[in-house]
């Protein structure tokens, strides 16, 4: 029997009955676990988004024995705009990664990404740029120098899925693409290389690489975010 402390973010939570749910949690020391509470009243400790130190029980799978509050985003638990950019946040770390498997470049980004949005600082950019560092530190960066299928130079052109990065307009799939300009495969690069804390108002985002950003990313980790289509459903 092993029983651990560790700090955790909560990615996910389902309540199964009164007292009991199985919760997701992005650590330090095991990257993403899935744990059982059960037999206390939570309360408001395990809700999504927030920062715990948590006792763990660790044989076989892993038990919540108890925790405490570390941090909570209380400006993001009220704006509900906020919410949905967290929420892909959180959505995307949990589909990103494998059980198990340690990452603190990722664990730190994750909370400074939720304090920067929890600062109200600028939502929808530090948002896309933490898809792209997650992107980017899973090792499907798009390579974007040449075309990926005939090594021609890159000027504006296409950001292709399933080619890893930019494919000239000869060489362009019939899906699965965005059509990108010189400005946004360099917003791409600034997105990716940019420290969170230096994002301010002036950075701006256009619909097209927001989306193609999306898209990318769910391409690469098979995975769809349906917190993007939450965030549709609220600016209608
Ligand atoms: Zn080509």
């Amino acid at each position: 029997m092993r029983i651990n402390k560790i700090e955790a973010i909560v990615l996910k939570d389902e309540q199964l009955k009164e007292k009991d749910k199985i919760i997701s949690l992005f650590t330090r020391e095991f990257g993403l676990i899935t744990a059982n509470a059960k037999g206390k009243k939570w309360g408001s400790r395990l809700e999504r988004g927030s920062i715990i130190q948590s006792l763990v029980y660790h044989r076989r799978g892993f038990t919540l024995i108890d925790c405490e509050l570390s941090w909570i985003p209380a400006n993001i638990y009220k704006d509900l705009g906020l919410w949905c950019k967290a929420s892909l946040i959180l959505e995307s770390v949990y589909k990103a990664v494998l059980p198990g498997e340690k990452n603190l470049q990722l664990y730190e980004l994750l909370t400074k990404s939720l304090k920067l949005l929890d600062e109200l600082r600028p939502a929808e950019t530090i948002c896309l740029s933490f898809l792209v560092k997650v992107v980017g530190i899973s090792g499907y960066y798009p390579v974007y120098n040449k075309c990926q299928r005939c090594s021609s130079r890159r000027t504006h052109g296409y950001l292709s899925y399933s080619d890893g990065g930019y494919v000239c307009s000869n060489c362009y799939p019939s899906s699965g693409l965005a059509l990108l300009s010189i400005n946004d495969f360099a917003m791409l690069d600034m997105l990716n290389s940019i420290d969170l804390n230096d994002i301010n108002d002036s950075f701006c985002i256009n619909k097209n690489l927001f989306n193609a950003v999306i898209n990318y990313y769910e391409n690469v980790f098979e995975n769809m975010l349906y917190s993007t289509k939450v965030m549709e459903q609220i600016k209608r």
